[in-house]
């Protein structure tokens, strides 16, 4: 009973949790999982759906179609849920060549076509004031510059998932920090951030500064799960105390090397996901402690000849059924 007392657990906890569409890659990872005291999620396409789409477009001092062409050129290549939101929108327009393309770490694109240095990116105060309202709606914002003159404005919503708030809500029920790090305007994430009810809002941040956030949390005696789809959050999901990759949208490296994969992306599977490791360390100390009582028992027993080698034989299995029997529970655990 004692040599089955943890891998019992492990195999319940993994087993259950597979069938409800969450992949944890390891009995490492439940433990892991079960000391966790802070939740940080990235924004787009974990918080959001990542669905996002165009909402307009404006172009300055050149052809709206011609704005359209570069975009589509410039973001062909890139894998951010944004780029496939434009280049989804610019379906069908005149197929331009780009002659490089390269992304902007953290802020978005920048192509050279026709001779001439395009990038889309986040918006940022240097291109104007044109787009205030817009991020104040919590809107993402893009500006299109061609040699650094501005020649498009983009707005792109994104919807906030149903689950986020519920979520949220459990984790800070449970005493779990909330944190969310986002590359977004910080306008935008904190429109979001509080309207989902987290506790920490971090926007405008580069990959190696989210990096910094969990380091710093790390410091702060926090244990840290990630949870994000690899696009510009991979280097935060590496550090963190345990990582959960977005299974269905998320970049395949992330969902390959994250402890948890959600292959649903239901983020209110996150909060179960935390009660399952807990329960599941519970169990295995609680089926510790049974495998040891009662095989103390049963050797002080039989030393006095209280017991004899074939109801010994008998209570070794029973409490091997017990622990058993404790640890399939965890099967029936709603995530
Ligand atoms: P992220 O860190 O993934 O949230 O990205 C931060 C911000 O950079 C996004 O909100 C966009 O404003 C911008 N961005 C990132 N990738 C792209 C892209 N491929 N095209 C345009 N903008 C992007």
């Amino acid at each position: 009973s004692l040599a089955l007392a943890t891998p019992t657990a492990i195999a319940a906890a993994l087993g259950t949790s597979t069938k409800q569409g969450v992949l944890i890659k390891s009995g490492e990872a439940v433990e892991k999982l079960s000391r966790i005291n802070a939740v940080a999620f990235d924004k787009t396409g974990t918080l959001t759906e990542g669905r996002i789409s165009v909402e307009s477009v404006k172009a300055f001092g050149i052809e709206e179609d011609r704005l359209k062409a570069l975009l589509y050129a410039a973001e062909k290549y890139s894998e951010h849920p944004i780029a496939k939101a434009i280049t989804a929108y610019c379906e069908g327009v005149e197929q331009l060549k780009a002659e490089s393309t390269k992304s902007l770490v953290g802020t978005g694109v920048e192509a050279v076509i026709d001779g001439k240095v395009i990038r889309v990116e986040k918006w940022n105060s240097s291109l104007g004031g044109e787009a205030d309202e817009a991020l104040k709606e919590g809107k993402t914002v893009i500006g299109v510059t061609e040699d650094e003159k501005l020649v498009g404005l983009l707005t792109l919503s994104d919807t906030v998932r149903d689950e986020s708030k519920f979520a949220v809500k459990e984790l800070n029920d449970m005493g779990v920090m909330t944190v969310m790090l986002t590359g977004d305007n910080e306008t935008v994430a904190k429109t979001v951030g509080e309207s989902l009810g987290i506790n920490k809002i971090y926007g405008a941040l580069m990959p190696d500064q989210k990096l910094e956030k969990i380091e710093e949390l790390k410091k702060n005696r926090r244990k840290v799960v990630m949870v994000g789809d690899g696009v510009n959050d991979a280097p935060a999901l590496a550090l963190a105390d345990a990582s959960i990759a977005m299974g269905a949208f998320g970049a395949d490296l992330a969902v390959e090397t994250a402890d948890v994969a959600l292959m649903n992306n239901d983020i209110k599977k996150v909060p179960s996901l935390l009660k399952l490791a807990r329960r599941t360390l519970k169990k295995i100390k609680l089926n510790i402690a049974i495998a040891m009582c009662i095989n103390f028992a049963a050797v002080l027993l039989s030393l006095f000849g209280i017991l004899n080698p074939v109801w010994g034989a008998l209570i070794h299995n029973v409490s091997s059924v017990l622990v058993v029997t404790n640890s399939a529970l965890l099967l029936k655990h709603n995530m």
